[in-house]
């Protein structure tokens, strides 16, 4: 089969690589329908020392089930279903029972020397814990939406999940990229009142507000802060949804949440020393959030694709086939795509 591996830096290359196989009882062999690729995927894409082994990339995917292993149950030949990202999770743990199948005692990631999403095929472990089935005979045209709750929409609904919003609090919501507008649309779901997106590129802030942005802060750093003070009189939202992972980000963050408030986290940190000092201790700010569990959503958010409440799959603004993902990483990385969809 054919499968997308990144050497290095800038470096990424399809390759005809071995089809998976059965190798546990409680594996599955899933065709891939659609995968894409993750803006944590340009985080190597900027800076991966090069290799001579490439890494099997793309931890997003939907697809049909192939081959079964012999233990699996709940799951038959022909399914269509959803892969949770970064981890498949047996679903019988503590911490899988908990809602944390990131932390799964039985857990395994997509990638690296084991099949991606980027690809044809992927050999899922656990696959009665980790895939979600989709009730047969649905629309083709959800395919995108689908695939969003493999990662963008659960990540962002994590974040406001971990905020705790409550219906008719204020939310700001850091950053524009896909996670950044589910989290947007996420908040509107839980009630938030007023829904502050702050971003720069209006194509994406446009979405953002069909998606329920009441309003669009596009300055940055103490200039971004002081504007969404002037529309929370002064005094900042009671939650705050970080989806880019840089420093700076968390310094608006700290900025812009309300005393008493809560900063929750999505973005994947490409930093270690988070500002949380005295004079934070004194605003009683709670900072939350991590990589999402979001096998623990997938089941709450699906009936509302199906049934058209949300349409999380609007991030996707591309469509490629496998030939083309190198060029759609860099169409991702240039910031021309906001997200890329694979049909393999
Ligand atoms: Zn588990």
């Amino acid at each position: 089969m054919r499968a997308t591996l990144m050497y290095g830096a800038g470096d990424v290359r399809v390759e005809t690589v071995p089809n998976p196989t059965i190798q546990e009882p409680t594996d599955a062999i899933v065709r891939i329908v659609a995968g894409c690729i993750c803006g944590s995927d340009l985080w190597p894409y900027g800076s991966k020392p090069e290799t001579s082994e490439g890494a099997r990339m793309g931890h997003e995917f939907v697809g049909i089930v192939e081959e079964l292993g012999s233990e699996v149950t709940g799951l038959s030949v022909g399914d269509f279903v959803i892969a949770p990202p970064f981890v498949a999770s047996d679903g019988t743990c503590d911490f899988c029972k908990e809602g944390l199948q990131t932390s799964c005692r039985h857990g395994a990631h997509w990638g690296g020397h084991d099949d991606g999403g980027q690809g044809e095929f992927a050999r899922v472990p656990q696959a009665a814990g980790t895939l979600v089935v989709v009730p047969a005979a649905f629309d083709e045209n959800l395919i995108p939406s689908l695939l969003s709750l493999s990662d963008v929409m659960s990540t962002g609904y994590h974040a406001a999940k971990k905020a705790g919003i409550e219906p008719g609090q204020t939310v700001t919501v850091i950053g524009d990229g896909a996670v950044g507008l589910s989290a947007v649309l996420s908040a509107k779901l839980m009630g938030a009142s007023r829904i502050i997106l702050m971003g720069r590129h209006e194509a994406r802030t446009e979405l953002g507000r069909e998606f329920g942005a009441t309003d669009v802060v596009a300055e940055r750093g103490e200039e971004g802060i002081a504007k969404v003070r002037a529309l929370t009189n002064g005094d900042g939202t009671h939650a705050v949804l970080e989806a880019v992972g840089l420093k700076p980000a968390i310094e608006m963050a700290i900025g812009v949440v309300r005393d008493g408030g809560v900063i929750s986290r999505v973005g994947a940190p490409q930093f270690s020393d988070v500002p949380l000092g005295f004079a934070e201790f004194m605003r009683n700010i709670t900072l939350t959030g991590g990589v999402a569990p979001a096998r623990a959503y997938i089941e709450e958010l699906l009936p509302l694709v199906l049934d058209g409440t949300i349409e999380p799959g609007k991030v996707f603004d591309r469509t490629i086939g496998l030939d083309d993902v190198p060029a759609g990483y860099q169409a991702m990385a240039d910031r021309e795509a906001l997200k890329v969809l694979v049909r393999p």
